[in-house]
Formats: C-alpha cells, sequence, structure tokens
C-alpha cells in the first residue's frame, strides 16, 4: 500500500475543496475523492449542456462572513458580476414581486382579502403560540395563518413534500431569520414608493443585489481545484468512498474507493475530512458506531431541474419566480441569462431551470426524461414564462439529497452520531451541508471547512463547527480571532499530536 496521505477529504463540494485549499496552502498533503466523474462543486456545480450552463438551484453568492468573501475574491479574483435580484412569487395566476411591494400585494389580493389578512396578523399576534413546534405554528405567529396559506403553505409543502406541521420550526428561525410582517411591509411601502433600504441590517431573503461568478458558481469550485493541485494537492474524480476502517493501534484511517467502472482502490490517511452525507458515512464507517440506527434516522429531500431551451417570445427579467401556484407541480423556475448572459451561448435563446421537489424513487423521480419535460413544457405555459410550441431543446438534471430534512426527530439524530464519532475518532471531521445535516449555504459549509482545516494544523479539535451559525459566524472573535489565537501556538501544518 502507498503510504499514508495527510489528510483525505471526502467531497469536493464548497466544504470539502475550502478545507482541501486552506490545508495544501499551508503546505499539508491533501487528496480530495469526490463520486463525481465530471463536476467539482457537489450542489454548488454548474452543468453543462450543448455550450448551455446551469446551476443545481441558483447560487448567489452572499456572506456576512468577510472572510469567506475574502477567500472567494482570493480564489477567483477577476471574474465575479455583481446582479440586481429580481424574483417574484405567482400564485392565484398572477405575480407579486417578492420582496412584497405593498400596493401591489394589496391590488392582487384584493381589499378583503386583504383585511382578512391583517385581521388574521393582529388575532396572531394577540394570540401567539407559545414556543412554536412547527413552522406552520413559527410562521402563523410570525405573520397570521391567512399569510401562512397564502405565501408559505404550498410552497413549502411543494419544496419539503410533507405537511407544514411536521416541519420543525427550527427551518423557519433560520430560514426566514430576521423577517417579520412590519419589517416586510415596512420594506414593501419603501419599495412601493421607490425608496431604497438605507443601511442597517437587512434580513437576507430580503437582499436586492448579489455576487456571481460570470459562468456560474461551477466556476469558483474549478478554480479552488486547480489552485489545490497547484499547491501539490491531488483531486481524484470519479472515486466514491465506500468505507472508512480506523485502526487503533497505527491511528490511521484506511479508506475504501469505488469507480463507475466497478474498480477499487483502498489507502490510508492520517485525518478524514467528510462531507459526504452522514448517515452514508455512517454506514461507511467501521467498526460500525451504535447510532446507526439514528443516523438511518436522518432523512434527506431530493431535486431535479428540468431545462427548457427555446426562443421565447416572453422576455422575463426575474432571476427566478417563485411557484406557488397549486395548479402546477413545479416549485421554482430559473432564468439563467438574468444570473450572468454568458450562461447563455448566444444572444436570444432563453434557458429556464423548473425545479421539482421530489423523493429519489418516487413517481416524478423515476419519470422518464422525455416525460419530465413533457410535463414542464405544459406547466410553464400554465404560468405563462414560455410557450410549449417555443422550446426547442431540453435536458434533466437530477440532484439526491438536495436537502437534509428538519423533522422532529433530526436534531436528537444529529446529536447521537455527532457525538459519538467525535468520542471515537478524534481524527474524523465532518463538514458540509449533508456532511453535518445543516440546511445551510456554500457560506457555512466554508467556515466549517476552514475551521476544519485549523483544528487539523491544530493537531486537536480547537474549535466547534457545530458553533458555525447559519450565517457562518464563529464564535465571538470570528474566524480572523480564531486564527490568530492560532498563530500564537506555532500549529503544525497537516500534523495530528
Ligand atoms: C436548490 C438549491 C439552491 C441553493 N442556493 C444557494 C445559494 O443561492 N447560495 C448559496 O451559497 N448556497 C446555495 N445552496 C446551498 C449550497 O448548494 C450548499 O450549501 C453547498 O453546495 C454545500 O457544500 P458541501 O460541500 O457541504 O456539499 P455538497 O455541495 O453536497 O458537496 C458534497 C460533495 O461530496 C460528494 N460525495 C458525496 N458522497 C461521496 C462519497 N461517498 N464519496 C466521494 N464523494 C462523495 C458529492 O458528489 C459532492 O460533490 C443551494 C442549494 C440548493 C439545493
Amino acid at each position: 500500500m502507498n503510504p499514508p496521505v495527510d489528510n483525505l477529504i471526502i467531497g469536493a463540494g464548497p466544504a470539502g475543496l475550502t478545507t482541501a485549499y486552506c490545508l495544501a496552502k499551508a503546505g499539508a498533503g491533501v487528496r480530495v475523492l469526490e463520486a463525481d466523474p465530471r463536476y467539482v462543486g457537489g450542489i454548488s456545480r454548474t452543468a453543462h449542456y450543448k455550450g448551455f450552463l446551469f446551476d443545481i438551484g441558483g447560487h448567489r453568492f452572499f456572506s456576512k462572513s468577510k472572510e469567506v468573501v475574502d477567500l472567494w475574491d482570493e480564489i477567483l479574483p477577476d471574474d465575479f458580476i455583481d446582479r440586481p435580484r429580481l424574483s417574484r412569487i405567482y400564485y392565484g395566476g398572477k405575480f407579486y414581486a417578492y420582496p412584497l411591494r405593498a400596493f401591489e400585494a394589496l391590488a392582487n389580493l384584493g381589499l378583503i382579502e386583504s383585511t382578512l389578512c391583517m385581521a388574521s396578523f393582529g388575532w396572531a399576534k394577540l394570540t401567539p403560540i407559545r414556543d412554536p413546534k412547527t413552522f406552520h405554528q413559527w410562521v402563523r405567529n410570525q405573520f397570521g395563518e391567512r399569510l401562512f396559506g397564502i405565501f408559505f403553505k404550498t410552497y413549502t409543502e411543494k419544496v419539503w413534500g410533507m405537511s407544514c406541521d411536521e416541519i420543525a420550526a427550527d427551518w423557519a428561525a433560520q430560514r426566514i431569520k430576521g423577517l417579520d410582517l412590519m419589517s416586510a411591509v415596512i420594506d414593501g411601502l419603501k419599495r412601493s414608493l421607490g425608496v431604497r433600504p438605507a443601511g442597517g441590517a437587512v434580513a437576507k431573503t430580503l437582499i436586492e443585489s448579489f455576487r456571481y461568478p460570470r459562468k456560474g458558481p461551477g466556476m469558483m469550485w474549478e478554480a479552488c481545484a486547480e489552485k489545490i493541485k497547484r499547491f501539490g494537492g491531488e483531486v481524484a474524480m470519479d472515486t466514491r468512498v465506500t468505507g472508512a476502517t480506523w485502526d487503533d493501534s497505527t491511528a490511521l484511517w484506511t479508506v475504501s474507493t469505488v469507480r463507475g467502472d466497478g474498480s477499487g482502490a483502498t489507502m490510508t490517511a492520517r485525518n478524514l475530512v467528510s462531507s459526504m452525507p452522514m448517515r452514508e458515512l455512517a454506514h461507511a464507517i467501521s467498526p460500525a458506531p451504535s447510532s446507526l440506527p439514528q443516523a438511518d434516522g436522518l432523512k434527506y429531500r431530493d431535486f431535479l431541474t428540468v431545462v427548457l431551451i427555446g426562443q421565447s417570445a416572453t422576455t422575463l427579467p426575474d432571476n427566478w419566480v417563485y411557484i406557488h401556484d397549486p395548479a402546477v407541480t413545479v416549485g421554482r423556475v430559473q432564468n439563467f441569462r438574468s444570473w450572468s448572459p454568458e450562461m447563455i451561448p448566444d444572444a436570444t435563446s432563453s434557458c429556464l431551470g423548473l425545479e421539482y421537489f421530489c423523493f429519489e424513487g418516487d413517481g416524478l423521480w423515476s419519470s422518464s426524461d422525455a416525460d419530465l419535460i413533457a410535463r414542464a413544457s405544459r406547466e410553464i405555459a400554465v404560468v405563462g414564462l414560455m410557450r410549449a410550441q417555443d422550446v426547442t431543446d431540453a435536458c434533466v438534471v437530477r440532484q439526491a439529497k438536495a436537502y437534509p430534512v428538519y423533522d422532529e426527530a433530526y436534531r436528537d439524530n444529529v446529536a447521537a452520531v455527532r457525538d459519538e464519532l467525535a468520542a471515537l475518532y478524534p481524527t474524523l471531521h465532518l463538514v458540509g451541508r449533508n456532511g453535518m445535516h445543516k440546511y445551510n449555504n456554500q457560506d457555512h459549509a466554508m467556515m466549517t471547512g476552514m475551521l476544519t482545516a485549523l483544528n487539523i494544523q491544530a493537531g486537536r479539535r480547537k474549535f466547534d463547527v457545530w458553533d458555525v451559525n447559519e450565517d457562518a459566524e464563529y464564535g465571538e472573535a470570528g474566524f480572523s480571532g480564531a486564527k490568530e489565537a492560532l498563530a500564537s501556538e506555532r500549529p503544525v501544518p497537516g500534523r495530528v499530536t
């Protein structure tokens, strides 16, 4: 067997590549093992089809963490563009600007419905549900029952495939954080009156512009992989990790992998960093953890995009449109030209991504591409964003485990697996979205990678990656404080002591 690698990293998504980049830059040995034969970037990859480029969902580059933004600029210094954000909600045959514009929303809803919404909001404020446990209860407290029914229920149930009474309030608190009806209405009034929001913290969901690599998020992660190689690291594609065995006597991991053609390999490493789904990791590890039943309790929501290409008579200004309307099954429509004109190989074609939320193996997931394309062409015409006859080409991209599910049991299940693996294996590091079963954005995944690189350099888990909040912020002193504290300890790159 070959000599051990300092650091084996499972997954070339944002979490794995960030960890590898930081370690390789510090002079440590890294090998990244990526299951995908073609793309780096994980869910943040950019897929290619006949010169058309598209995301798995649209990926805004926005972070409150300066360290993450600095790293984006370091990896991709010349290729960011600033994009205006325009998104709308389609409901009941009408479009609503999102974030809402007060007068437009009032006009669309009509006087009676608007009055009922305000009354139901007032009632919710007078009679709040104490300690809300579910998404439904949380949103009802914040916006009232009526607005919950119009603007939250159908879309959320499309996304998660379960009732809003089964979704934990945690998810709402994280995703709609900082937004309540008053701030949405005040913001909407300002927008209606043409007043730009001045200074102060704006809820993430209301942000008006964002940065974007001119050829999609994959451009960032392809550049990152190239730089890792330049620092002396390796990125092995088409290499799926199937097993990881810990040997107490040598303090080494032996990792088994398989390629698409069925050929396998094994390799040893001092540190193992995993961004593969927690549930799968628990099954890959031996000796097997006793928390396997809790790992099996972790659930995921899957996702597919039907990309429709054509010469559309409709000019669509939005980056994306949320489809709340229950008349169609599509959940969201991405307009890739609005993300960046360089996503489209010519000046006139439209390229729309119709996003369907599903479970791996269910009817939608297992439908043939031809059936999915027919469904998407029908539904895009119902919504009025493109005529079915204008579609000239199409393709389907499936993304398994796009969303870690936050159900009632997830928190306890994650804690059981996390705590056991941490106690048994000091040189195993969990990072990223499915790696930590955290519904996060790239910045959070990256911050867990940056801290993990520091932990590996320190030779112990000095920083708790589970303390990174959803804004990718870490502790009181932040990541810079952590880095400075560590620098004063003279770390040894890639060494575990
Ligand atoms: C629809 C949608 C829209 C989004 N929009 C945004 C956005 O606007 N802005 C934003 O910042 N974030 C967005 N995100 C979130 C972002 O995609 C994730 O936070 C980010 O990709 C997580 O990075 P990761 O490295 O943790 O995981 P992933 O991106 O999932 O990468 C994990 C990698 O590990 C590989 N892997 C898995 N198992 C194995 C194995 N056994 N062996 C080897 N390799 C393996 C996978 O192939 C993958 O490449 C969005 C996500 C979705 C689903």
